[in-house]
């Protein structure tokens, strides 16, 4: 099918919204877009010593497969360099065509619905309880031999978030049409069920 249907996904960190995006783009075979890479490579190459607004323009799709953007010191940088207007303004363009792109896209970050792509046709807002989140966080990172503490992921949590719904560019919020799925109590079987019949209703 070569339509163009965009589903825009935004939350949280470790919401949900990354496992619930890929099993919607597998569903309706649509191409899947984590904007949050985006930011974690241009994060990641300020930790080695570049220019943020430098790194995001000349960002290569090389950057967002190196194996230590998942790690939480570069999720930390990442929030540090979204705050940046014109990091930002350097990463529009490629979101923008990715979302449109024939077939079918999902694409999830922090402004999708609100500012990447106002006219998704599908906007969800997918989040949780910080201490859920940190809980999940932790599980994750842990399991893949980070040492860390709870306290220490929850901490981090509780700083990225504020770090992403108070900054003046493109803050995390709901967009106004959003539908909103707080996942704090839900299996992720649920809150995928809840995310698919929203957008059956929609498609
Ligand atoms: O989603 P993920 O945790 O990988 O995102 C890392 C950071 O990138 C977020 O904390 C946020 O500051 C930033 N981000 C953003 N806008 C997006 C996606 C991610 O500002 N669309």
């Amino acid at each position: 099918m070569t339509d163009i249907f965009t589903i825009a996904i935004d939350g949280p960190a470790a919401a949900g919204k990354g496992t619930i995006s890929k099993a919607i783009a597998a569903r309706f075979g649509f191409a899947h877009l984590d904007t949050g890479l985006l930011y974690r490579a241009v994060g990641a190459r300020v930790l080695a010593g570049a220019d943020p607004i430098e790194a995001a323009k000349s960002l290569q799709a090389q950057d967002m497969e190196r194996d230590d953007l998942r790690s939480a010191e570069v999720a930390q940088a990442a929030s540090k360099v979204a705050v940046i207007a014109e990091v930002r303004a350097a990463l529009v363009d490629f979101q923008r065509a990715f979302a449109r792109r024939a077939g079918g896209a999902v694409l999830d970050g922090r402004d999708i619905g609100t500012v990447i792509c106002p006219n998704a046709e599908v906007k969800l807002y997918v989040t949780a309880s910080a201490e859920v989140r940190a809980g999940r966080r932790f599980k994750e990172l842990t399991g893949k031999g980070e040492a860390t503490s709870l306290e220490t992921v929850l901490a981090d949590v509780k700083a990225r978030d504020a770090r992403d719904m108070n900054r003046a560019e493109a803050p995390l919020k709901p967009a106004a049409d959003a539908v909103v799925i707080d996942t704090s109590e839900l299996s992720i079987e649920q809150a995928l069920q809840i995310a698919l019949t929203e957008i059956s209703a929609l498609k």
